[in-house]
């Protein structure tokens, strides 16, 4: 779907709600969060906006309506359980999803397309809530195609979301770090993105590969790391007495190209971003350039799969953060010189949206 800024804003804060929502350790308590955070962002919003946020929470939540379903089942169970029997029947589902089809009593703060969703989802997996709380074969009961879910039922489906979530990798990394409320050094529109994606800068105090080296298991990659984006966490991680490097406006280059995209895409895995790195790479052909000469400090993924002459999905995510980044000017300018059509294409959607590249204030 395109959007224009004022509705992209939206889609983003749909990314926001979903993102805090799944950081949540119980089903519950995600639920309640999505709710909270779409009556927060609804204030201010108008009639595009929010069509382009009802639009985007149930699309880039599949992973997480299973889970947001059992909470909002249990919070909703009263009024799900019209005839007050203690039991959801597949019709009292059916009810409720023609009533949120419609519009008709709306919840507060829960959108109908989500609803859709999270009442679909119930209705599926209800012979499989009946069994995990009863203990018993899946197989006998799911031939007996239970009609009703219980309280019970999606008290024991909670207990088993709430297993889960301790496993989830879109925990924060620095849970106890404040994100850094001074955005105004990054570059003009930064903040504005970052803000609405859910993006958080965290500045430590030791370097980067020490800070995070308790989640070494996570990422073989911290160890070695500077500076570090985490797209399941939206976090920036940079050493704070490293708030002029290259490594900075790299990282902040990898949050760019995520926001740039609602949902876990980054725009560097989009269609037309291919497009114009495959015609530059058609250019190069037949040059023997020797890009380990010409550009020494380019990243490592980029440079050998620039020896392949085919860039797989993480090199083109070094590549945008790469001609995207301002400090070290050699490189970015010397890959806008072999990457033309691509520098061009960056140019031209980071303008679209208001944002640009160089720091504001350094
Ligand atoms: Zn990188």
């Amino acid at each position: 779907m395109q959007y224009d800024n004022h509705e992209l804003k939206a889609a983003l804060n749909a990314d926001r709600t979903i993102l805090r929502a799944s950081q949540e350790v119980s089903a519950e308590a995600a639920y309640a969060k999505l709710v909270a955070e779409t009556k927060s962002v609804y204030v201010g919003y108008d009639a595009k906006q929010k069509t382009a946020y009802d639009q985007t929470l149930p699309a880039i939540s599949q992973e997480q309506v299973r889970d947001i379903s059992i909470g909002y089942g249990l919070s909703q169970f009263n009024l799900l359980d019209k005839n007050g029997n203690g039991k959801l029947e597949k019709s009292e589902l059916d009810a409720r999803l023609s009533d949120a089809k419609a519009g008709r009593n709306p919840i507060s703060g829960l959108p109908p397309t989500m609803e859709v969703e999270l009442l679909k989802s119930l209705n599926e997996r209800r012979p499989y809530l009946r069994a995990l709380h009863k203990g018993g074969s899946w197989w006998n009961l799911n031939m007996i195609d239970p009609d009703e879910v219980t309280k019970e039922d999606l008290s024991a489906a909670s207990t088993e979301v709430k297993q889960l979530r301790r496993i989830y990798d879109n925990q924060p990394l620095l849970p106890g770090v404040k994100p850094d409320k001074d955005l105004s050094t990054l570059p003009q529109g930064v903040p504005e993105l970052f803000e609405a994606a859910g993006v958080e800068v965290k500045l430590t105090d030791q370097p980067v590969s020490k800070a995070l080296a308790h989640h070494i298991d996570r990422s073989f990659v911290i160890a070695i790391s500077q500076a570090l984006y985490n797209p399941s966490s939206k976090e920036i991680v940079l050493e704070r007495r490293d708030r002029t490097s290259k490594a900075r406006s790299h990282e902040v280059g990898h949050a760019i190209d995520d926001a740039l995209v609602p949902g876990a895409a980054f725009f560097s895995e989009s269609a037309e971003f291919a497009k114009a790195v495959n015609q530059d790479l058609e250019a190069q052909k037949g040059r023997n350039i020797d890009f380990e000469h010409e550009l020494p400090t380019l990243h490592t993924f980029v440079q050998s799969a620039l020896l392949r002459g085919k860039l797989n999905e993480s090199a083109s995510k070094e590549l945008f953060a790469e001609i995207y980044q301002s400090g070290d000017t050699n490189l970015a300018e010397g890959l806008r010189k072999y990457f033309p059509a691509t520098g061009a294409l960056i140019d031209k959607t980071l303008a679209s949206r208001g944002i640009g590249r160089k720091p504001q204030t350094w």
